[in-house]
C-alpha cells in the first residue's frame, strides 16, 4: 500500500482524506494544530511545523509520496525528499516558483502568460517611483492569504497602507468577472481542464461569497481561459493539480491572477457535481490511477459559511435544519471548533439545471445558515 503524506490540515486536507476512503492508500499528515479539520481523518497524524525543514524532510523520509494542502511549506525540505526519489505533488519547484508572488509573477512575464501589469517593489517608500501605476493593487510576496496581503491603492494617498517588503505592484484590472480552471496534470503529463468557476467576492472581507459553475462565460472567453490555463500548468513542468485563477476584463481579455499548485476552494462544488472531483482527481494522480472524468453532472453553486461578525468562541449554528431541508443542498462543516468573524466554517454546494433556481437557494442558505458562539 502506498504511504502519502499531506503538508497542511486545513479543510482542503479534510475534503482530500474523504475521498482517500475510496482508494488504497495510507495517509499521514503533518500540522501543528493537533484539532485541525484533518486531524481525525488520516491514518497518522504528526503534529509539527510544515515550515521547518527537519520537520518536514523528517515527515517524508519514509513516505512514497507527498502533496501540500497549503503553499507556505519548507521547500527547501522538499527537494531534498525529492532528490531522494520521493514523488511529490507539485514538483517543490513549482511551489517555490507559486508561494511568492514575486516570482510567480516574474514566471507568468517569462512564459508570455497574460497578466496585469506590474513592477516590483522593495520597500514601502518606492511606490513614489510608480505613481503611474495608479490606481493600483499592492501584494505583498510572501505571507498573504485571504485578502489580508493585498492592498488597494487608489492614489498616493493610500501608500502609507502599502507593504515595506518585497511585493507586487500590479495595475487595477478593470474586471467583469473572476472565475478559476483547475487543471490536472499526471506523471506521465497527460492533462484535463476541469469546466471554469465563476468566483463572488464579499467586497468587505475580500473573501469568496459564492461560486458558480460552469462560468456564464462566451465560447471564446472559454477557449481563452482553457488556453490559458493548459499553459501555466504545462509551463510549471510539473504533475499535480493545479488552480488557475483568471479575471476577465470588460474587453474580454482573460488575465492570470494567481496560481494555486494544490485542491483549491474554487473547486469544492465538483464531490458533488463533477464525476470525478478535484480531490478524487488528485488521488488518481498520486497513485498513478487513470485520469478522472471532469464534466459536470449538473451546474451548482457554493455558498461559503463564514463566521458571523461580531462572534468569536466555540462555534454553534444555526439555521442547519432549515438548509438541509433544501433539495439538492449538501452542507459541509470542516470540524472547526473556534468560531471568528470572517472565518470559513464549511460551506453548501447547491445543484440545479437552472441558473436563477442556484442563485436564489445560494442566497436563501446565505441569510438562514449563521456560525455563531453563544
Ligand atoms: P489572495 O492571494 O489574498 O487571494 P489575490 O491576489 O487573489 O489575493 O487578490 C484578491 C482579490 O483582489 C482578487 O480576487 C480581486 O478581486 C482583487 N484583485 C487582485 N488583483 C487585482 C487587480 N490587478 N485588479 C483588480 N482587482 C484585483
Amino acid at each position: 500500500m502506498q504511504k502519502v503524506g499531506i503538508l497542511g490540515g486545513g479543510q482542503l486536507g479534510r475534503m482530500l482524506l474523504q475521498s482517500a476512503a475510496n482508494y488504497v492508500v495510507e495517509t499521514w499528515v503533518l500540522e501543528n494544530d493537533e484539532e485541525c479539520p484533518a486531524a481525525h481523518l488520516c491514518h497518522h497524524f504528526i503534529k509539527g511545523d510544515i515550515r521547518d525543514f527537519d520537520t518536514v524532510y523528517n515527515f517524508g523520509k519514509d513516505l512514497d509520496a507527498l502533496t501540500i494542502e497549503i503553499e507556505s511549506v519548507n521547500v527547501e525540505a522538499l527537494e531534498k525528499l525529492e532528490s531522494e526519489g520521493k514523488r511529490i505533488y507539485p514538483r517543490p519547484a513549482a511551489i517555490r516558483t507559486i508561494k511568492n508572488k514575486v516570482l510567480q509573477k516574474d514566471f507568468y512575464r517569462q512564459h508570455e502568460i497574460p497578466t496585469p501589469a506590474y513592477v516590483i517593489t522593495q520597500t514601502r517608500s518606492e511606490l513614489d517611483e510608480h505613481t503611474g501605476m495608479l490606481p493600483a493593487v499592492h501584494k505583498i510576496g510572501e505571507g498573504g492569504y485571504d485578502g489580508k496581503g493585498v492592498q488597494v491603492l487608489k492614489s498616493s494617498a493610500d501608500f502609507p497602507t502599502g507593504f515595506d517588503s518585497a511585493s507586487v505592484l500590479e495595475k487595477m484590472v478593470d474586471i467583469r468577472m473572476e472565475i478559476a480552471v483547475i487543471v490536472a496534470v499526471n506523471d506521465a503529463g497527460e492533462t484535463t481542464l476541469f469546466p471554469p468557476t465563476e468566483m463572488l467576492f464579499d467586497p468587505i472581507l475580500n473573501l469568496l461569497d459564492y461560486q458558480v459553475c460552469p462560468a456564464n462565460i462566451s465560447q471564446k472567453v472559454l477557449w481563452k481561459a482553457e488556453a490559458i490555463a493548459s499553459k501555466v500548468a504545462r509551463d510549471l513542468q510539473s504533475p499535480g493539480l493545479f488552480a488557475i485563477e483568471l479575471f476577465v476584463d470588460k474587453d474580454d481579455e482573460v488575465l492570470v491572477n494567481e496560481t494555486a499548485p494544490r485542491v483549491h476552494n474554487s473547486g469544492h462544488h465538483t464531490i458533488e457535481a463533477h464525476y470525478s472531483s478535484q480531490y478524487d482527481m488528485l488521488w488518481r494522480i498520486i497513485l498513478g490511477l487513470p485520469l478522472g472524468n471532469t464534466a459536470a453532472i449538473l451546474p451548482s453553486a457554493i455558498v461559503n459559511i463564514l463566521g458571523a461578525e461580531g462572534h468569536c468562541g466555540p462555534a454553534t449554528y444555526e439555521g442547519f435544519d432549515e438548509v438541509l431541508k433544501i433539495d439538492n443542498a449538501f452542507v459541509h462543516l470542516y470540524g472547526k471548533k473556534l468560531t471568528k468573524p470572517g472565518r470559513k466554517m464549511g460551506h453548501v454546494t447547491i445543484l440545479s439545471k437552472d441558473r436563477t433556481d442556484l442563485m436564489h437557494k445560494a442566497n436563501k442558505i446565505k441569510h438562514t445558515l449563521k456560525v455563531v458562539s453563544r
